[in-house]
């Protein structure tokens, strides 16, 4: 049996240029965002101008990972303990984490059969729960119909927050992904679309909730030394009414994110030229029905998801096995006990009793994820559907 041996977790190494700006941050001995010198303006704060350029907006606030970007955007927004926040139920097990993590309640939201959030169920578990925020997952890089989830979200005055884990460098309408929220969170953990081992990205275009997320973040009295920041004088009362939960960024990471920013358009050329591969090749096999892709998203195509609906789930375990054998190691979204990571919202018990969400359950039960990283090339794209589709004729 032929099999498939590259590894579908490693990536490519930093750029030559993200590590000789790490020597030099570790020559300096200045590793922390704020040991700067007369004239320096430091790794992170250039990161966070750079990263706030990029999408076009006035505030970026860089911090240790994905997941506290996401809660302390909860608590800047103004979230109050015991408030409740909606979230779409196909999701990684951080988007529910930081809502508990912010002293929130997660009420689930059902999803659509292309994995986007559900709209009209959206609008039901606002009236029921009377929650006041919305944490919206861009799940593997799907992008939802933005502009009916923004109507939705202003007509039931709910917040927004996005989840951008998977769409950094993705846009709507030709619109950055992270700028229809009133935040946007990122992640530039080792298998997204930035590589800094760990770290987040949070942006918005608001001041007060920038000032309240600065300080939130650790800035001690130190916000004179943001450059994506509202001017210090502003930050009057706030520093003296928000917590400091340290969680900042520090150079060595923004030092190894920034040569990696400047190429994300290119990384998302060739994560698309892969995906293209990988879509034309899976789209043969009569069994398998392709996510749809909207025109309206310009999406990165850092993993592919395909769903069996066809097939029962005896046949997608043995499927699922040949995979494995054959060195494809396929992410099976309906396996009940949680492996390698979680998606699936029964796995996260503390939840208690949750809202029913009969789609997600429905397309989680047949919902494959494959990643696409970058060390692969264009032929073993094509090696992987060959090798899918022996194992698909083979489980039946
Ligand atoms: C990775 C990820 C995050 C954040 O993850 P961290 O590991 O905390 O950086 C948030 N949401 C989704 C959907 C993710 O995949």
């Amino acid at each position: 049996m032929q099999t498939f041996s590259k590894s579908f977790t490693q990536q490519e190494p930093l750029p030559e240029a993200a590590i000789e700006a790490a020597v030099a941050v570790m020559r300096s001995g200045r590793l922390h965002r704020y040991n700067l010198v007369e004239g320096e303006r430091g790794e992170t704060a250039l990161l966070e101008q750079e990263f706030a350029a990029s999408l076009g907006v006035a505030y970026c606030l860089a911090c240790a990972s994905g997941g506290y970007a996401l809660q302390i955007a909860l608590r800047a927004a103004g979230l109050q303990p015991g408030e409740k926040v909606l979230c779409n139920a196909f999701t990684l097990s951080p988007v529910p984490g930081s809502i508990h993590g912010a002293g929130g309640i997660p009420i689930l939201v059902d999803i659509q059969d292309d994995t986007t959030v559900d709209i009209d169920d959206l609008r039901r578990a606002a009236e029921e729960s009377g929650a006041r925020f919305f944490l919206l997952s861009h799940m593997r890089g799907h992008i939802g119909d933005m502009d009916a989830i923004v109507a939705a979200c202003e007509e039931l005055n709910i917040v927004m927050i996005e989840d951008c884990a998977h769409t950094m460098g993705a846009s709507w309408r030709g619109r950055p992904s992270g700028t229809f929220g009133k935040i946007g969170c990122f992640s530039t953990q080792t298998y997204k679309h930035l590589n800094s081992g760990e770290g987040g990205l949070l942006t918005t275009d608001d001041p007060e909730i920038m000032r309240r997320a600065v300080i939130l973040s650790g800035s001690y009295m130190l916000f004179d030394r943001h450059l994506a920041a509202p001017d210090a004088e502003s930050f009057g009362d706030v520093r003296l009414q928000t917590p400091n939960c340290s969680g900042r960024m520090d150079n060595l990471r923004a030092a190894v994110l920034r040569p990696q920013l400047a190429e994300l358009a290119e990384r998302r050329e060739r994560w698309n030229r892969r995906y293209r591969v990988l879509e034309e090749g899976l789209g043969q096999e009569a069994s398998i029905a392709l996510i749809p892709r909207s025109p309206e998203e310009d999406f990165v195509g850092s993993s592919i998801q395909f769903r069996l609906p066809e097939l029962s789930r005896e046949r997608i375990a043995t499927f699922i096995a040949g995979c494995e054998r054959r060195g494809i190691p396929l992410k099976w979204y309906g396996q009940h006990e949680p492996q390698d990571y979680t998606s699936r919202y029964d796995s996260w018990r503390y939840l208690g009793n949750t809202r029913s969400v009969p789609n997600t359950e429905k397309v989680l039960a047949t919902l494959c994820d494959l990643r696409i990283p970058l060390t692969f090339d264009e032929e073993d794209c094509m090696e992987i559907t060959r090798l899918i589709g022996e194992a698909l004729q083979e489980s039946g």
